[in-house]
């Protein structure tokens, strides 16, 4: 970056926000996608520099400079992204979040949460421990996330089955656009559960991957805390039973929090790597079934059902977690498996396909796996037909036939009416497969709509469509 340049960001943000040390410019361009999928991501381009913003109008002027020098600026949250969202491919603006991590409030009359873009998802939790029993319950896996980060990801995890995903729990946001004016999106406080006026825009901005706008404040659904809590694991032996044991739990009325599933080799790694037992001694395959329920009497009822309904799908043990911590241990263990496991596989696409269609899913990918000779171990978020196939590393290197099974991976979900990713975007990794899930005509509109938003094409150029 020239002198000149940072100059003027030191004028915008004062010269203590703004780094240009190569070291830690380099540590802001890695992300998650880097630590976990190492053999795909890719390298990031040198010489971005790091600005750290302090409100909503030192962005605003931040992104007006940018669309006068024609500037690269990637919005940056926790860095957790699993899809080379935020590595910057040309000298960028890293345009830090850091600095804005305010809760502004807890509204418990209207049951919401504002916050700053920079508050993570445990400053969340942390925060509600304190309310009048209110929580939220989304939870993708990395607690470090950020609101913003969630909202430009529409990010998913492990509790969407009963309440939904971030789209579903944002009520309002203020958002800087690309060409440096400040808005505000589900009315001017961000606190309506309808609004009905002209194009909903703030849908638009979530899931935009930070190229749409910079998100900077956030207003979050609360849920009254459910006062029955449990965790159930039913353990197979076939992971087909498993499979089709999860339309049968939820068309029969039951909703869980979480409905997700495992295979034993991926979650005993990730329990043995952070000191804690995996629970289940028998079966390979798992199903975790998260239930909240007002009352205790109501969760032993749904327990029972559950039983009673597994036990059509030949299960091989079933055990309840009700205490806090047991329950605790299960969710750190799931959430643990990314990172425990991530020296074993190339890549893990995140196809989703509609939740009838899993077990139909599971059968095209054994036809692939005998293909290819080989496994493809599956983590899925079953309650919501979202799998991460993993393609795992032949010898230790990228298999000769990666972009082939990779194909064949998405593609299959597509014909199956799925989508080739149903969390972590597109960011760079996924952009060749979008022409599967759009027409021509279906992709010139976004580009059209991104126009509209950026006509300078500064804000995170070059990524998602
Ligand atoms: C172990 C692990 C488990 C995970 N599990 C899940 C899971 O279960 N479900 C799931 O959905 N995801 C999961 N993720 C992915 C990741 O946590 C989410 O995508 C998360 O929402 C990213 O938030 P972040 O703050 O880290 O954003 P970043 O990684 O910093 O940024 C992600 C994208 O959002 C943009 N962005 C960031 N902040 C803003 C902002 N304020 N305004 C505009 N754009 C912005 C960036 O430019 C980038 O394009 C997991 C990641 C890890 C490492």
């Amino acid at each position: 970056m020239i002198n000149e340049i940072i100059e003027n960001l030191e004028a915008i943000v004062g010269e203590k926000w703004v780094d240009t040390d190569p070291e830690r410019v380099r540590s802001y361009s890695l992300e998650s996608t880097n630590d976990n999928y190492s053999m795909v991501a890719p390298e990031p381009v040198a010489g971005s520099v790091i600005v750290k913003a302090a409100d909503s109008e030192e962005i605003a002027d931040i992104l007006k400079f940018a669309n006068k020098e024609k500037i690269n600026v990637i919005a940056r949250g926790a860095g957790t992204a699993l899809s080379a969202n935020t590595i910057p491919d040309q000298e960028s603006i890293i345009l830090s979040l850091e600095r804005m991590d305010k809760i502004i409030e807890v509204d418990e009359e209207n049951m919401l949460l504002k916050a700053e873009a920079a508050v993570s998802l445990g400053d969340i939790i942390e925060e509600l421990k304190s309310s009048d029993h209110l929580y939220f319950p989304l939870h993708p896996g990395d607690e470090g996330a950020q609101v913003g980060g969630m909202a430009a990801m529409n990010a998913g995890g492990v509790r969407a089955v009963k309440h939904g995903i971030m789209r579903n729990q944002i009520l309002g946001m203020e958002v800087v656009l690309p060409t440096g004016e400040i808005v505000h999106y589900g009315g001017s406080i961000g606190k309506l559960l309808k609004n009905n006026a002209g194009y909903d825009l703030m849908q638009l901005l979530i899931g935009s991957e930070g190229t749409l706008g910079v998100i900077t404040e956030v207003s979050l659904k609360l849920y009254p805390e459910p006062e029955a809590n449990g965790t159930l694991i039913v353990a197979f032996n076939d992971r087909k039973d498993a499979f089709a044991a999860v339309p049968a739990i939820l068309k029969r009325g039951i909703i869980p929090m979480a409905l997700e599933y495992v295979e034993k080799d991926e979650i005993q790694l990730a329990a043995a790597d952070i000191g804690k037992k995996w629970p289940a001694e028998q079966g390979e395959y798992f199903l975790i079934i998260m239930l909240s329920e007002a009352k205790e009497d109501d969760l032993f009822e749904i327990g029972a059902r559950i039983d009673q309904i597994t036990a059509e799908f030949n299960p091989v043990e079933m055990l309840i977690a009700q205490s806090i911590s047991e329950r605790k241990d299960i969710l750190d263990i799931r959430s643990h498996i990314l990172p425990a496991i991530s020296d074993k596989f190339v890549d893990s696409p995140d196809v989703t396909v509609p939740r009838g269609s899993l077990l139909e899913y599971l059968e095209k990918l054994t036809e692939i796996e005998e293909k290819y000779n080989t496994k493809c171990p599956v983590i899925a978020h079953a309650g919501d037909g979202n799998l991460h196939v993993l393609i795992l590393k032949d010898e230790g290197a990228k298999p000769s036939y990666f972009e082939e099974i990779k194909k064949d991976i998405y593609q299959s979900a597509v014909d199956m009416g799925g989508t080739i990713t149903g969390e972590h975007g597109i960011g760079k990794l996924r952009q060749d497969y979008l022409p599967m899930m759009y027409s021509e005509r279906e992709l010139e509109i976004m580009k059209q709509i991104k126009n509209i938003f950026d006509p300078n094409n500064i804000l995170n150029a070059g990524k998602s469509i």
